[in-house]
């Protein structure tokens, strides 16, 4: 799917996130107190070799999906002549600007990546902790750390790439809009059963990057929290994304609904072409 983050980038994502605290947790032997342990994932954090991990590992998530993203633009422009005008602004005008942000995203995700080893620590403390006071015993602790935390580092390192590949491709893509002046985009959800019954009623609604909608507000649900207001992809757990309106041909429907100020109003479609203005 044009504009939606291969899955191969994520699964790639998570499978080295997923490896990374396994060895932490690895690293947590026997006769180890919960500060030696909280110690020792200190200095790995910041030694120069993990440091250099937690970039590349960035990098190469960050540029695959740079690379996805120009692949779906030069698609989106293949019929058009105005879509190939704008291809061309993007890929050859804009390449520093666009270089600029591909830094900034690999960068904020190499910070995420470099909490980890503390916070596994951290987390292997708090349990120590916890269960030392209900009365147990330091060798039963320990045992139940080397079981329990691989289980846990499985389900943290899917929502970890689910969450971060999503919200970086949403990014990338605003932020490409903002480069050629597009404001406009179509909230597509994924309608994989996992999508939030108020993320399956955006699909197909009309948003502007200056406005982000409050989907939970336009679509209550009895048990549904709120999140505020967000792109699609912007919420953890979130695999919806943003297409981005840049041509006429893309307004191919005779009416869509479109947020404006919080509230869903249904425009014709020389209307929505006026709006965006494209
Ligand atoms: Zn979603």
């Amino acid at each position: 799917m044009l504009w939606q983050a291969k899955r191969r980038i994520e699964q790639r994502y998570q499978n080295a996130i997923h490896d990374l605290l396994q060895a932490c947790v690895g690293a947590y032997a026997k006769n180890t107190s919960a500060e030696e342990f909280e110690q020792m994932m200190r200095m790995y954090a910041s030694s120069e070799a993990f440091l250099g991990f937690a970039n590349s590992l960035a990098e190469v998530m960050i540029t695959g999906l740079f690379d996805d993203v120009g692949r779906s633009w030069r698609e989106a422009a293949h019929h058009n002549m105005q879509g190939r005008e704008l291809y061309d602004l993007l890929i050859n005008d804009l390449a520093g600007a666009r270089g600029e942000a591909m830094h900034r995203m690999i960068n904020e995700n190499a910070s995420l990546i470099r909490t980890l080893p503390t916070s596994v620590a951290k987390q292997v403390s708090e349990y120590t902790m916890r269960e030392a006071l209900k009365g147990r015993r330091p060798e039963d602790i320990e045992v139940e750390i080397t079981k329990l935390f691989p289980r846990r580092s499985k389900a943290r390192a899917k929502l970890i790439a689910r969450t971060e590949v999503a919200k970086a491709q949403t990014a990338l893509i605003q932020s490409d809009c903002e480069l050629i002046g597009a404001g406009w985009y179509i909230w597509r959800s994924t309608h994989d059963q996992r999508a939030r019954y108020s993320h399956q009623k955006m699909d197909g609604i009309i948003c502007s990057w200056r406005d982000p909608p409050n989907p939970e507000k336009l679509f209550p649900e009895p048990r549904s929290k709120p999140y505020g207001e967000y792109h699609p992809g912007d919420t953890f757990n979130c695999r919806c994304y943003p297409e981005p309106l840049v041509m006429k041909s893309q307004i191919i429907q005779n009416t869509y609904s479109v947020c404006i100020n919080g509230r869903l109003i249904i425009m014709k479609r020389s209307d929505v072409i006026r709006l965006i203005a494209v």
